[in-house]
């Protein structure tokens, strides 16, 4: 059974969560259409083509999202939107989910719903339409429980992952998906200007973590990523989950924070605090990290190896004497992904373009405390844009 989608569909993936906040589901400006293109799905047939691929499956997540604007969870029902090389799309719904798929930006595209009943099989039906293929690329994050289900009903059919055909367009920003990062950025440099008033001696870090992640929701995100508040020797620990510690008069504090926002796209920044007083040999290190920081942006410009951003923060901190206190890659590209491509690491020879969207941030973990500053920053034809501008300065907290 089938339904031609053809009605509008703005807006449906509000949250619980953010409801309250009545954010905007495309950045002020822009439209639905212009944030997530009709003309995408074309574009994907072509280079799932281009990478010798027959077919991308694409399961709820990220590369869904992208391709037709549909935000719906994963579930043992099948959901899969089908973009052969060559021949019309399709998106495969279970019939619950059917209303909330109407609702969304791909029922104003060329997309034929394909509904399936509770005693219906998805994976045959997919099988069928596609026909005799020899290589299938799969969302990176279907559940093992679908890509054997699609092995078994296309056994003729090599699997691969839909990212090689995906990649060269998630990577690139549009000026619209730049607008939605633009307003993340700026959403969570909101809640960092109120950060210092929660970071009390007496607190907890998960007290103080709690007062974070409303204020996420509150800036207008709809949902909360993540809240990473590590005080004192938790400082020294980049990805540290926020315990029981109580924080104390002296200690670093490094916040780093990120939600998804309305419009499908993610925030990420991290600064450093103090409470009360800057910890003995701090400042130091600090201004060491903060110079490469800067540095590294500066750096950023089209025709530059992702490795040469890395470099950059490396050798500053480095040649300061903190190379092994600097323990993680200076970056990770962002979009509808907290970590996407572009990686800036070392090794990853890959040249910066304008639209390319990622992360600066160098860390010093020198113990017993450690530091981290972190912006997203966008390439730009002319060099560089930053998307976090709160202070990076190392705040005293009560001071
Ligand atoms: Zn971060
Ligand atoms: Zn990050």
């Amino acid at each position: 059974m089938t339904w031609l989608g053809g009605a509008d569909g703005e807006g449906r993936d509000m949250s619980a969560q953010a409801a309250s906040a009545r954010a905007q589901a495309v950045p002020a400006g822009y439209t639905t259409a212009e944030l997530y293109p009709p003309g995408r799905l074309a574009q994907a047939a072509e280079a799932a083509a281009r990478s010798g691929l027959d077919a991308l499956l694409l399961t709820p997540g990220p590369d869904l999202r992208y391709l037709t604007g549909y935000d719906t969870h994963q579930s043992e029902r099948l959901t899969c939107l089908a973009v052969p090389a060559h021949g019309p799309a399709f998106l495969v719904v279970p019939r619950l989910e059917l209303a909330s798929a109407q609702g969304s930006p791909a029922a104003g595209m060329d997309l034929e719903f394909v509904v399936w009943d509770e005693t219906g099989d998805p994976y045959s039906a997919v099988a069928q339409r596609l026909g005799d293929i020899a290589t299938v690329g799969l969302a990176g994050q279907m559940w093992a429980l679908m890509v054997l289900r699609f092995r078994d009903a296309m056994p003729g059919a090599r699997q691969a992952l839909a990212a090689t055909a995906l990649r060269g367009l998630r990577i690139r920003k549009t000026p619209a998906e730049v607008a939605a990062l633009a307003e993340a950025g700026a959403a969570i440099d909101r809640v960092h200007a109120s950060v210092p008033q929660w970071l009390r001696p007496g607190r907890t870090e998960r007290e103080a973590a709690a007062d974070i992640a409303s204020a996420i929701a509150a800036a207008g995100h709809a949902r909360i990523d993540f809240v990473i508040v590590g005080s004192g020797p938790n400082a020294a620990k980049p990805h540290h989950e926020p315990s029981d510690r109580v924080l104390s008069h002296g200690d670093a504090v490094v916040v780093d924070i990120g939600g998804t926002m309305p419009s499908g796209y993610c925030s990420d920044c991290t600064r450093t605090y103090a409470i009360g007083a800057v910890p003995p040999g701090m400042a130091r290190y600090y201004e060491v990290l903060r110079e490469a920081q800067e540095a590294a942006c500066a750096a950023v410009g089209p025709g530059v190896r992702a490795a040469a951003v890395d470099a950059v923060a490396r050798d500053a901190i480095t040649a300061a004497g903190h190379g092994e206190h600097f323990t993680h890659r200076t970056g990770h590209g962002i979009g509808l992904e907290t970590h996407e491509d572009p990686y800036i690491v070392a090794g990853n020879a890959e040249e910066l373009e304008p639209g390319m969207v990622f992360s600066v941030e160098p860390g010093i973990y020198p113990g017993p405390d450690g530091a981290r500053i972190e912006d997203i920053v966008v390439c730009t034809p002319g060099g560089h844009q930053r998307l976090n501008n709160a202070s990076r300065d190392l705040i005293v907290a009560g001071a």
